[in-house]
């Protein structure tokens, strides 16, 4: 074992987290849900998140024969929506090409969607304690620190280098504590933009710290200005309902219910389009407008309401439109930008 692992183990055992709930009684499956909910999301967030969907999906073959609205729904809020979709498809393939039980080999778990080389090594070597490598965004931060790894990790090279290290310090005994204990390292010791140095187990091993310059790691992502899209939300509304409309499967907010979304122009036409007359329209208005920034853009949204006073009959394929009750909500998966106008509509629309 390396002297860097031993004092990453050694930490761990007085200072690591062990009562996470997804450390409790684990299984491949409990163990991967939390993995892919703590993609791109705090550990505090995660755990209600975490909690709600073993308690309605006990096993993966409640999750396989879910329908993916419900799955959705339970994930509103937590963002990134490719990872609900891809936690479904592998619940899908754990449950008819595996008979419900995980992969044991990592290239056939790394091959499951949303499995990637670092989540399918975190699982198999926490729950099976397989010795593989892991290297998440914590354990890229205190590698890139602890060896001077100079450059932007989203760059092949700059990664390739740092699995080198993960994989020269991973030990092959204790390694799902040491993998654990990287985590807990990147999240408790050395974060992001204020690393606590002097209660660090490897400082005497760290270049950066010994260069002076631990924020200059990991290198920043080269700067790109994000284009800025607009788009109108047309939120038709009818004593105490609106309408919505689930979206295709693939893209933007795929599988989700969203206001019907149009350019600026074709608003009028988006109307008449779902049958509503113009005498049947209350008010139009327009209401603040607000951006939401995906990771390579930002949509500057305008809400059109649009009150009726007769509810119309739109015409759509079963299943992808309806009146969503605000005082009594469905059970779907709402776009995020949908879920915070909704939550800001004023009372008296509710009923
Ligand atoms: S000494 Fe500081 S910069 Fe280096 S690994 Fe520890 S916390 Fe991170």
């Amino acid at each position: 074992m390396t002297p860097f692992a031993n004092a990453i183990l050694t930490w761990y055992e007085s200072y690591g987290r062990k009562n996470l709930p997804w450390q409790q009684n684990k299984t491949a499956y409990s163990v991967w849900l939390s993995e892919i909910m703590l993609q791109q999301t705090q550990v505090a967030t995660v755990i209600p998140y975490y909690q709600r969907f073993l308690e309605r999906f006990p096993t993966v073959i409640d999750l396989a024969n879910a329908e993916q609205d419900e799955v959705l729904h339970l994930w509103t809020g937590l963002g990134y929506y490719a990872r609900a979709r891809n936690l479904h498809k592998a619940a899908k393939i754990v449950a008819q090409e595996y008979q419900g039980e995980f992969p044991l080999n990592i290239d056939e778990m790394n091959a499951l969607p949303g499995i990637g080389r670092s989540t399918a090594a975190a699982i198999l070597s926490s729950v099976y304690k397989q010795p593989h490598a892991i290297l998440d965004g914590n354990v890229k931060r205190t590698l890139a620190r602890s060896f001077a790894v100079d450059g932007w990790p989203g760059q092949k090279q700059v990664e390739n280098l740092l699995w080198q290290h993960a994989q020269t310090h991973t030990p092959q005994v204790d390694t799902d504590k040491y993998n654990q204990a990287m985590m807990d390292m990147g999240a408790m010791v050395c974060t992001r933009s204020k690393p606590k140095c002097t209660l660090c187990p490897v400082l005497s091993f760290c270049l950066a710290y010994k260069q002076g310059n631990p924020l200059d790691y990991p290198g920043k992502k080269p700067k790109k200005e994000k284009p800025i899209k607009a788009t109108w939300f047309v939120m038709l509304h009818y004593q105490g309902h609106v309408w919505l409309e689930q979206r295709p499967p693939s893209g933007i907010w795929g599988g989700l219910f969203c206001f019907p979304e149009h350019n600026e122009k074709d608003i009028a036409h988006a109307i008449t389009q779902r049958g509503i007359k113009q005498n049947s329209i209350v008010r139009s208005e327009q209401m603040i407008a607000f951006r939401h920034t995906f990771s390579h853009y930002h949509l500057d949204i305008t809400p059109i309401l649009v009150d009726l006073s007769k509810q119309p009959e739109i015409v759509m394929e079963a299943n992808k439109g309806l009146w969503y009750n605000l005082s009594q909500p469905e059970e779907v998966g709402l776009a995020a930008p949908v879920k915070l106008l909704l939550d800001s509509l004023p009372a008296e629309l509710q009923y």
